[in-house]
Formats: C-alpha cells, sequence, structure tokens
C-alpha cells in the first residue's frame, strides 16, 4: 500500500525540501499551508503520517493535532511535530498534546526518511 503523508508547512522552501528528502521513498505527498487546510486536508484524505510544522497561520499545529485528536478516526495517524529549537516550550506543548514524535527545525534530510520509516514499521506491528 502505498503510505500517504500529509506536509503541513507555511514555508515553501521547507515544503521543497521535505519532499525532497522523501521523493525516493514512494509515498504519495500531500501539502497544506495553514491549520485550517491541515484540517481539511486530513479529514478528507487520512494520511498515515502528517508532519506538522508548529507555527502556522490561522490555526497552529498543536491545535490541529488537539483537534485531530479528540477524532477517534485519527487515532492510529502518526505526528510528527517540526519547529525551530529556539522555541522554548514548543517541545514540551508538543508532548503534552500527545503527539508521537518531535523534530527540530531546519529538517534533518536523512533522520526525517529513517524516522518515518521506523514509525511505519513500528505501526504495522502494533497492528499486525
Ligand atoms: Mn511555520
Amino acid at each position: 500500500m502505498k503510505e500517504k503523508i500529509l506536509i503541513v508547512e507555511d514555508n515553501p522552501l521547507h515544503t521543497r525540501l521535505i519532499k525532497m528528502t522523501l521523493r525516493a521513498k514512494g509515498y504519495t505527498l500531500l501539502k497544506a499551508t495553514d491549520g485550517e487546510e491541515a484540517l481539511d486536508m486530513a479529514t478528507r484524505e487520512r494520511p498515515s503520517i502528517i508532519i506538522m510544522d508548529i507555527r502556522l497561520p490561522k490555526m497552529n499545529g498543536l491545535e490541529v493535532t488537539m483537534k485531530l485528536r479528540k477524532n477517534p478516526a485519527f487515532s492510529h495517524t502518526l505526528i510528527i511535530g517540526v519547529t525551530a529549537y529556539a522555541m522554548k516550550g514548543d517541545r514540551e506543548r508538543i508532548i503534552e498534546s500527545g503527539r508521537d514524535v518531535y523534530l527540530s527545525k531546519p529538517i534533518n534530510t536523512r533522520e526525517l526518511p529513517e524516522v518515518i520509516t521506523e514509525m511505519l514499521s513500528q505501526r504495522q506491528k502494533d497492528n499486525p
């Protein structure tokens, strides 16, 4: 099955970087550029993984995540929160809000695909 990954990011350069790191993996890559669009896309497309920037227009990534987590349809969705290391407190809030993984910006192009592969295989083990 082709896994769907939703990239939520308002900076087109970051979106492009993330896409480049995942291009060879054969995932279906979707994108949203603000929090409201992220909610709409997630509801419509049901991605396996959401790469979620925290600082977003309209609704921030933490709010989007909390809304998704309230919906049982998204209980198995893997969410990777992404924020600049300098944003103190974001990491704690991300973990509190039940997000699965946290990565700091700028994205490490080697780490991201590894984290995704790991999360997908872990999920397969948990839900065979
Ligand atoms: Mn941003």
